[in-house]
């Protein structure tokens, strides 16, 4: 028997998650950690929280969403937490959609949402990147149908970098229909500087229809615990609790999050190293190849379109891991100083001025 024929025809087509490599020995600058270790007090919340791991976790988890409440200053009630913000953009698909209906993003964006939509039965629709690699909030807007009924603007955007300014998601959010919930997907909103970047839990969390999701993974140094969260209207957040696998927030990872969450000074402190990194990174791209658009993440993006992956293989060579997309770019992590000089070297070879001429130009 040919046992594919169990699962869903469509399946077969959908492109798998491809996450960043590891190998051993080498520097990884492909999958968007900070490269510092966990928060202080992190570890030996874990230590704790593993004597009693033989017992199920809060199920409301609310100590942690209350922490998250306080700290954002929303009630507890608009609060959600998944395993990991990936969790929480699919249970809100699965809130928002029926077999049918439509979920609208900018491509390349983050791989996660082809995938969400096709295993939730929604029709994906992709709005090019503008050739300056961000959302283009226009044709996004021209784009929306009566079927629409989940945006997932991604700002900063994995991953290019680019961000979406205040006034034009402000514009976006004026065109775009009241019964359609817009999601606002800001895994990296620790690391954004611009100040006409602006916080869009602040600027745009009580419309009705904005939904922000955050992460621990990223800024916050829980990447493998799985901890992330939304923030919506009682009533979406309610529903999204409906359709969230129960106990999906792991009792090690509410722990854990409860001590990164009391480490804001530090979680700050190692951020701007990565921002000050991130600029130095970026001002050396842009010498070897002007069109690196500048980045308000934990991330650059080279555009190297076909030589994207022949990159990653330069780099790998000289043990650093990057993250290619095949025909389209490739993204690199910033890391420890080291780190990322040891990715410059590796670029160098293959962009700089002095580069080894068996590669094209
Ligand atoms: C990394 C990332 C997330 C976070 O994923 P988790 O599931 O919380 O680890 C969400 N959205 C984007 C765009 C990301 O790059």
């Amino acid at each position: 028997m040919d046992t594919r024929s169990l699962t869903r025809p469509d399946l077969a087509a959908l492109p798998a998650y491809i996450p960043g490599r590891s190998v051993p020995g080498a520097i990884k600058l492909a999958s968007n950690e900070v490269p510092f270790g966990p928060l202080p007090g992190v570890i030996e919340a874990l230590t704790e929280a593993a004597a009693g791991v033989h017992r199920y976790p809060d199920m409301g988890v609310v100590a942690l969403k209350n922490k998250i409440a306080q700290r954002l200053g929303v009630a507890p009630e608009r609060v959600v937490t998944g395993c990991g913000s990936v969790a929480l953009a699919e249970h809100l698909a699965r809130t928002a959609c029926l077999p049918g209906d439509q979920i609208l993003y900018s491509w390349r964006s983050f791989e996660a949402y082809p995938i969400i939509a096709a295993t939730t039965g929604a029709e994906s629709i992709k709005v090019p990147n503008t050739p300056e690699h961000a959302h283009d909030l226009k044709a996004m807007a021209q784009a929306v149908t009566d079927r629409t009924r989940l945006i997932l603007l991604c700002n900063p955007n994995n991953p290019t970098g680019t961000s979406l300014r205040h006034a034009d998601i402000e514009e976006f959010l004026s065109s775009v229909p009241a019964d359609t919930i817009v999601v606002l997907d800001e895994a990296y909103r620790e690391f954004v500087t611009d100040p006409d970047v602006t916080d869009g839990l602040l600027a745009f969390g009580d419309r009705p229809n904005v939904v922000v999701l955050r992460t621990l993974s990223k800024a916050w140094g829980l990447a493998g615990l799985r901890v992330g969260y939304l923030v919506a209207q009682p009533d979406v957040a309610a529903a999204v609790s409906k359709v969230v696998t129960p106990f999906s927030t792991s009792s090690a990872a509410q722990a854990a999050a409860m001590a990164a969450l009391s480490q804001e000074a530090e979680m700050r402190r190692r951020c701007d190293i990565v921002i000050a990194e991130r600029e130095r990174v970026h001002a050396t791209l842009v010498k070897w190849l002007p069109e690196v658009p500048a980045s308000q993440a934990n991330f650059v993006w080279l555009p190297l379109r076909d030589r994207a992956v022949e990159f990653g293989q330069v780099c790998e060579m000289q043990g650093v891991i990057v993250r290619p997309f095949a025909g389209d770019g490739v993204r690199v992590t910033i890391g420890t100083p080291e780190e990322n000089d040891a990715f410059l070297a590796a670029a160098e070879t293959y962009l700089g001025p002095e580069r080894d001429q068996s590669h094209p130009a």
